[in-house]
């Protein structure tokens, strides 16, 4: 605290300033945390740094459609990475935006993968029922080609019980992550794992529509 003598910082920078990027869409200053990380490969190929740990250079954008559009539009990407062979044609909104939506898609199927391995998921019919009775569901992720019943059985559960559904990839992908053939249902028990997926899919909505 202040007083007893103890040095001033030398700067007023805040410890954040580290962390801060900007976004080359919008040009505004963000936690890196919070934004997208593109990386550029040898061959000069733009892809996604899933968990901002690639070695190199970066250019950062926010989760916004908006931010992508305005960074296609001002040729933003070619100049955050200066000397390295472009792709040509430069990539497109389209492409940028399905190269984030499958970035965020693989960290949704990892979280519930690892969810299973800590024990903050649970599948199968008996199970997920024991769950939801015991209150212990904080979140529902369904799978998009679900069975109409079983569809409208979560939803009237969504409705009466307030519980957070999301339809998110096939039976077979969500079993893949619990470990089984197929997977209509997963149940998330940890709330903070939930809110995680949340905000993966708060991200994906934000880069899918047009603000
Ligand atoms: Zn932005």
């Amino acid at each position: 605290m202040a007083g007893r003598g103890r040095r001033a910082p030398r700067t007023a920078a805040p410890k954040l300033e580290g962390a801060a990027r900007m976004c080359i869409g919008c040009r505004g200053s963000f936690l890196r945390d919070t934004l997208i990380r593109i990386i550029r490969g040898p061959a000069g190929e733009i892809g996604v740094d899933r968990y901002l740990k690639a070695p190199g250079r970066g250019a950062h954008l926010c989760y916004s459609r908006g931010c992508i559009e305005a960074a296609v539009k001002r040729k933003a990407i070619g100049r955050a990475f200066p000397g390295v062979p472009g792709p040509n044609p430069p990539p497109d909104v389209d492409t940028l935006v399905s190269q984030v939506v499958d970035a965020i898609d693989a960290r949704i199927r990892d979280a519930l993968t690892l969810g299973r391995l800590r024990g903050l998921v649970t599948s199968g019919a008996d199970a997920l029922d024991g769950a939801f009775t015991a209150g212990r569901l904080a979140l529902v992720v369904l799978a998009t080609d679900t069975a109409e019943n079983s569809a409208h059985r979560w939803a009237a559960r969504e409705k009466a019980a307030e519980l957070p559904l999301v339809h998110f990839s096939t039976a077979a992908e969500l079993g893949r992550t619990q470990g089984a053939e197929t997977r209509i249902a997963v149940g998330v028990t940890d709330a903070a794992l939930a809110q995680t997926i949340l905000s993966e899919f708060e991200r994906r909505s934000r880069v899918l529509v047009a603000s």
